[in-house]
């Protein structure tokens, strides 16, 4: 009987390991089962948590099995090749598409009663493709979206402003890629209007303003990149906040990969778009208002992921 208590990573290179790092800190789980391809580097991933669980609350690291998964009431998938500087996410599907299908494949001899969390890019294809080979309802298998763009967009946004990013409300929707898209229409600061706040603290919101704060959450993976490698603690932190709407049912508005069904004119392909996240994943899809710009924006993104999945040959 799966239980939301445990908690499985497969693959835990830097982005999985690093989750496995901020959900064992969290409190939110007993126990993390770790799977790699490289069985070593699970064993020393797992010690490594371990030894710093007597300064946070009790959870048992392990590594581990398939068999291992049964009882886990979610799995995060974040096995697979990253970006290369340079390189797109998309560029990465020919890898990843056939360690996925071989994940998915040995994850539902054990367990299909537990929500999987889809992190490898290109994350909206990919969870797509998880949805289609595992048979699982559609809201119980997401990505992580554009929760990450949404936070970088957040932080910069609250950089610009001099205002916590908390009290920044905005979203970035669409492909988790190069065609996601600002929804400045609706962005506000704790319910201030963004034209308005900035008219009132004296700021420019031009269009070149707010495309410049756009341009940099869109590279900001290749900026990362090129500087270190590989980006994780930003996601690692996006998945602790994805889990703990999970675990604890909070019915919280987050932009995860979910399947779009007659949203914005957009069906049958997964997407980032805000969602009401709870227990059961992703349990509703919110149709936001939208300016024409940002509809179009929306549209070109999903015939970008639409021709993508047309060439999996699902
Ligand atoms: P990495 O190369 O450090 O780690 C990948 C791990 O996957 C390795 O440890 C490898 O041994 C393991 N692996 C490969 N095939 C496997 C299999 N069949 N079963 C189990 N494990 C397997 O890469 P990374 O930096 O951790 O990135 C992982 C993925 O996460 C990439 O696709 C990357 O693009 C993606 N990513 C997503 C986001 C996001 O916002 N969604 C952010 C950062 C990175």
């Amino acid at each position: 009987m799966a239980s939301l208590q445990k908690c499985g990573i497969i693959g835990v290179g830097f982005v999985g390991a690093t989750c496995a790092f901020t959900l064992a800190t969290s409190g939110l789980f007993s126990e993390i089962v770790l799977i790699d391809a490289n069985s070593k580097k699970a064993e020393g991933e797992a010690a490594d948590i371990n030894h710093g669980i007597a300064f946070a609350k009790p959870c048992f690291v392990r590594a581990g099995s398939y068999s291992d998964l049964a009882e886990c009431g979610l799995i995060i998938i974040a096995a697979g090749a990253n970006q290369k500087p340079g390189e797109s996410r998309i560029a990465l599907l020919d890898r990843n598409r056939q360690i996925l299908s071989s994940i998915i494949g040995q994850l539902m001899e054990v367990n299909q009663s537990a929500v999987l969390l889809v992190v490898s890019n290109p994350v909206d294809v990919l969870t797509y493709m998880a949805q289609r080979l595992s048979g699982l309802p559609a809201g119980r298998v997401i990505g992580s979206g554009t929760v990450l763009d949404t936070a970088r967009l957040k932080y910069l946004v609250s950089q610009y402003l001099a205002v916590d990013s908390r009290n920044v409300h905005a979203f970035i929707i669409g492909e988790h890629g190069d065609s996601e898209l600002a929804v400045w229409s609706s962005a506000n600061v704790s319910g201030v209007d963004l034209a308005d706040y900035c008219r009132i603290t004296g700021r420019d919101d031009s269009f070149d303003t707010l495309r410049r704060i756009y341009e940099n959450v869109r590279s900001a993976a290749y900026a990362i990149i090129e500087g270190k490698g590989a980006t994780y603690y930003g996601i690692g932190m996006a998945v602790r906040r994805i889990a703990e709407a999970i675990v604890r049912d909070e019915h919280s508005v987050l932009p995860v990969t979910s399947l779009i069904h007659g949203h914005y004119g957009v069906d049958g392909l997964c997407l980032g778009l805000p969602a009401v996240v709870g227990k059961n994943g992703a349990e509703t899809v919110l149709d936001i208002p939208l300016s024409d710009t940002e509809l179009h924006a929306l549209q070109s993104s999903a015939t970008k992921m639409k021709q993508l999945i047309g060439q999996l040959g699902l």
